[in-house]
């Protein structure tokens, strides 16, 4: 792989930003004390994801008092994981951090991720320790998590979420991978080097409200789940033989129950009324046909998604990047900065 330029020794940190006004000013103390103690350069990258609070503003703000804080603002909401893509396609560092701008991810546990890497280890994930949610929703996270790791070939670690630290090595394989619907953490995965999981308890929100609702979760869990396995289509075969197998069994009794005459359940087959037992038969194919087309639909409209080859983000607006850097490859449209192609 070629590696794009970066600048040695210098540490990005990217942000997804949606509707955080509340939890901004927080960030910002948070972020450059701990920044400073870590006795290295460092820029952040705030990928503004179409808020409507007033985060821009107050972000382009902060970009005019401190250049190296620098902001890409999208046309408007492409979603979380989009934006950590866009941050990730915009950072220069050697080293490229991922935090929630929630303060969920404290800034202060880059320095023992930076240590690892200093280390030798190319991938430093953060692993949350126990989880405030609820039993289900804990069971749900274990669930999927764990099927992730049962069925997607690349190994999944389990309640590692986006927060990590990254080499530039890392950094440049996700850049390079155009798919639409990212999941950050599979891709992260799916890159390989040397991986090693950081635990700690996860706080809760520092301000403001969560934007992931059930739903979001729901559509997360699902990019994991279809980008990184056949398993849902596979298990179409497995339903399938299992149902041949019964149904064959079945079959056959029923055939010799009728052929030969004989008394099951009090009756000869002959004196069968069966309706229930049609229906039955009639709601579980029906059902199980519909659930497996679907399946089919969902991987289906993925390879739509894929072919229409939209641009994956659109950039409004973007604050203190290098002329060099605004170009960059990748699926992003012109900024109103950008300058014809790198040199
Ligand atoms: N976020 C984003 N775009 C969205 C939703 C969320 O950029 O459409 C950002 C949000 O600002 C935050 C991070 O993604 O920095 C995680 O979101 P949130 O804290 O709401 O998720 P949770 O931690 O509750 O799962
Ligand atoms: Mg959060």
């Amino acid at each position: 792989l070629a590696v794009t330029d970066f600048e040695r020794g210098l540490l990005s940190v990217v942000i997804p930003c949606y509707n955080e006004v509340t939890v901004l000013p927080l960030l910002e103390e948070r972020l450059r004390s701990a920044l400073e103690s870590l006795g290295m350069p460092w820029e952040v990258v705030f990928v503004d994801d179409g808020s409507a609070d007033g985060s821009y503003e107050r972000l382009a703000a902060l970009h005019a008092q401190d250049p190296r804080f620098k902001i890409v603002r999208f046309s408007r909401n492409f979603g979380h994981q989009a934006a950590i893509a866009a941050g990730l396609s915009w950072a220069r560092g050697e080293v490229v951090g991922i935090l929630d701008a929630d303060l969920q991810d404290p800034p202060e546990l880059l320095s023992a991720c930076l240590q690892h890497w200093r280390e030798g280890d190319q991938v430093v994930y953060c692993q949350r320790e126990g989880r405030q949610e609820g039993a289900l929703m804990r069971w749900l996270y274990a669930t999927f998590y764990r099927l992730l790791r049962v069925s997607a070939e690349v190994t999944m670690p389990l309640d590692a979420g986006d927060f990590c630290l990254m080499d530039r090595r890392v950094v440049d394989v996700i850049n390079r991978m155009p798919e639409h619907r990212v999941f950050v953490r599979g891709l992260r995965a799916w890159a390989g080097f040397r991986q090693r999981a950081l635990a700690y308890a996860r706080p809760a929100r520092a301000a403001g409200q969560t934007k992931y609702g059930f739903r979001q979760l729901l559509s997360l869990a699902g990019n994991g789940l279809f980008s990184f396995t056949l398993l849902p289509l596979r298990l179409a075969i497995w339903l399938g033989l299992l149902l041949i197998l019964a149904g064959g069994a079945w079959g056959a009794f029923v055939l010799a129950w009728r052929v030969l005459g004989f008394r099951a359940f009090g009756l000869t087959a002959s004196q069968l009324p069966g309706w229930t037992g049609f229906v039955l038969l009639l709601i579980l194919f029906g059902s199980v046909q519909l659930l497996l087309l679907g399946v089919l639909g969902e991987y289906v409209g993925r390879i739509y998604e894929e072919t229409k080859r939209r641009p994956r983000w659109v950039i409004e607006a973007a604050h203190g990047f290098e002329r060099e850097s605004e170009a960059l490859p990748g699926p992003s449209l012109p900024t109103s900065r950008a300058a014809g192609p790198r040199p």
